[in-house]
């Protein structure tokens, strides 16, 4: 990424799990608020076309006049994408519909899966820089998420605790190892956070221990539980950390972006 303005370019990560309903937008949600709450300049991508990080930060169909299929279909230069949000420092590249068809439209795009990290790359000039772009994707391995792993630096794993977990993560790990090899040699995995948690039940805790032993470092000390303001909010088009930061959820999710900003820290103290 070409840096002429002298600031440091937006880290990108892509916030991706190939099941749905396993917490990535309200993950992408409340992460980007928390982050934007304490002062971080966020850009969330809604790369999924049900539009529910778009829907659930207040934008309704009607208030997006260009969205993420322009940008990666037509070619729409980033900047004009972009909307403010509710919160301050929270923006976001809104979803439609249409983004469904991108894969059968650009089929005759040798460099297809390349699309988004185009488009990023302008970033770097636009007038309001960004520390943070964060990729809600959509629940499938497909075009889509392809692109958006080959435009990040790294991925952010939200994993529900429960049975099969595990077994669908492995899946995501071998994608996330060949964009590596054919794509995107940087990416890295960022971090794990188990979402939906439910304290008082073994199976959760049994899931949290295994998967503890297996991923060790990578998983989040931070737990996200099962959390009904957490699924309340985006029918107010608000964060959950806006419509109760009180709650047990946004209280996790500013917890969370507490942990990913200190492991960020650590990571730059180390690479000093
Ligand atoms: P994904 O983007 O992976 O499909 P969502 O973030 O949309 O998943 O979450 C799926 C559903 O579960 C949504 O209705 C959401 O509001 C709800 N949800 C997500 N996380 C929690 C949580 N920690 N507690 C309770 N409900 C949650
Ligand atoms: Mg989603």
């Amino acid at each position: 990424m070409s840096d002429n303005s002298g600031l440091k370019p937006a880290k990108i990560l892509s916030i991706a799990n190939q099941k749905g309903g396993v917490g990535k937008t309200t993950t992408a949600i409340n992460l980007g608020t928390a982050l934007a709450a304490v002062g971080k300049r966020v850009l969330l991508m809604d790369l999924d076309p049900q539009g529910n990080a778009s829907t659930g930060l207040g934008i309704d169909p009607s208030k997006r006049s260009m969205t993420m299929y322009d940008v990666l279909v037509d070619q729409t230069p980033i900047n004009e994408a972009i909307i403010r949000t509710n919160v301050p420092n929270l923006f976001l590249m809104p979803s439609s519909v249409d983004l469904s068809s991108a894969d059968v439209e650009l089929v005759d795009d040798q460099r297809r899966v390349l699309r988004l990290r185009g488009a990023l790359e302008e970033l770097s000039t636009f007038e309001d820089e960004f520390d943070y772009v964060l990729i809600d994707c959509p629940p499938s391995l497909n075009l889509l998420t392809l692109n958006a792993l080959a435009a990040s630096q790294s991925v952010i794993v939200p994993l529900q605790a429960e049975f099969f977990a595990l077994e669908g993560l492995s899946q995501l790990m071998l994608t996330i190892r060949e964009v590596r090899q054919s794509l995107n040699a940087i990416l890295k995995i960022e971090g794990i956070v188990l979402t939906m948690f439910d304290g008082r039940n073994n199976l959760s805790l049994q899931v949290e221990q295994d998967v503890r032993e297996n991923l060790g470092d990578l998983v989040y000390k931070t737990v996200v539980p099962r959390n009904v303001r957490l699924s309340e909010a985006p029918s107010f088009g608000m964060p959950a950390i806006l419509y109760d930061h009180k709650s047990r959820g946004s209280i996790a999710y500013q917890k969370l972006a507490a942990e990913f900003l200190r492991r960020e820290n650590r990571r730059v103290a180390e690479a000093t």
